[in-house]
């Protein structure tokens, strides 16, 4: 399928590894010229000149905390105009509810909801008079289906959800495109991370965490960054101009539900 975006610049935030590097590689692939970013130089550099070697894409990179102020002005400046922005970030990390005070959820907002509606309100007017644009919020699928030991992640991307819902509906006329992507179980460091905390609280070893809670999914396996990439592409395409702010589960059927 062609996906009509050959030519297009998109930022993608976050992505050196995991679900971001998923969503540039599968937007490279058809023909997008990406701003790649992350905290760390190295991985991204690498990422980024694989990138280019395999698809002949420019790519441009900031090393930069997409979460601050000034990791996102170093990041518009150097994108200048684009068509496509896939919003991204590291999690929050996990814990129980009574440990989280005033400071840890203004961290996880800042991270989790004010750095995507910042970048929106900052991209989202070019795309406008321009008449397209495509914004892709990658949350959770905890938006669906909360995941208790992750209640900083829980507030901030339904945060995120309510705003997109409505933006959505009153950037659409002008032919700028919102979803958001909720991702279940995918093999990256971060479930990495969540199954070696699972296996310290339970007393189980990291593979018997990661098994028990693949064992838990229909499919019995995790969803890998290349299939989240390509639904993510899909989301930037020619094709979804009549899809508004919908909130697209990537779950294996985790989430037990008919709708
Ligand atoms: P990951 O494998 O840990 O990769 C995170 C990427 O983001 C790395 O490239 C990292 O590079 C970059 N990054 C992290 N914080 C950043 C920041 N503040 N500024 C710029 N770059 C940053 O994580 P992932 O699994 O791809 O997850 C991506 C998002 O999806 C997270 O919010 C996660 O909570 C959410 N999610 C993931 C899953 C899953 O199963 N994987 C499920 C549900 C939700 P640097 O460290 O060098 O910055």
């Amino acid at each position: 399928m062609d996906l009509g975006i050959a030519g297009k610049k998109a930022i993608v935030c976050a992505s050196s590894k995991g679900l971001g590097r998923g969503c540039a590689e599968a937007l490279a692939e058809a023909g997008v010229d990406l701003v790649m970013n992350a905290r760390g130089a190295e991985a991204l550099e690498a990422a980024a000149e694989e990138i280019r070697q395999k698809y002949g894409v420019n790519v441009d990179t900031v090393a930069a905390d997409v979460t601050t102020e000034e990791g996102r002005a170093q990041l518009l400046e150097v994108a200048g105009q684009v068509d496509i922005l896939v919003n991204n970030a590291g999690g929050p990390p996990p814990g129980m509810w009574t440990d989280w005070e005033r400071e840890d959820f203004i961290k996880a907002l800042d991270s989790n909801m004010l750095t995507p509606i910042a970048l929106i309100k900052a991209l989202v007017p070019g795309m406008m008079e321009r008449g397209w644009g495509r914004v892709v919020n990658i949350t959770s699928q905890s938006v669906k289906a909360p995941i208790a030991v992750l209640g900083l992640s829980n507030s901030a991307r339904a945060g995120l959800t309510g705003y997109v819902a409505g933006t959505a509906r009153q950037i659409a006329g002008s032919g700028v495109v919102m979803n958001n992507l909720l991702p279940g179980s995918h093999a990256t460091d971060r479930i990495a991370s969540l199954d070696a905390r699972t296996a310290e609280t339970q007393g189980i070893s990291i593979d018997e965490a990661r098994a028990a809670r693949q064992a838990a999914n229909p499919t019995g396996r995790d969803g890998t960054p290349e299939e989240f990439g390509a639904m993510c592409a899909f989301l930037c395409s020619k094709h979804v101009g009549y899809m508004i702010g919908q909130n697209v589960l990537l779950d294996g059927g985790g989430i037990n539900a008919t709708l």
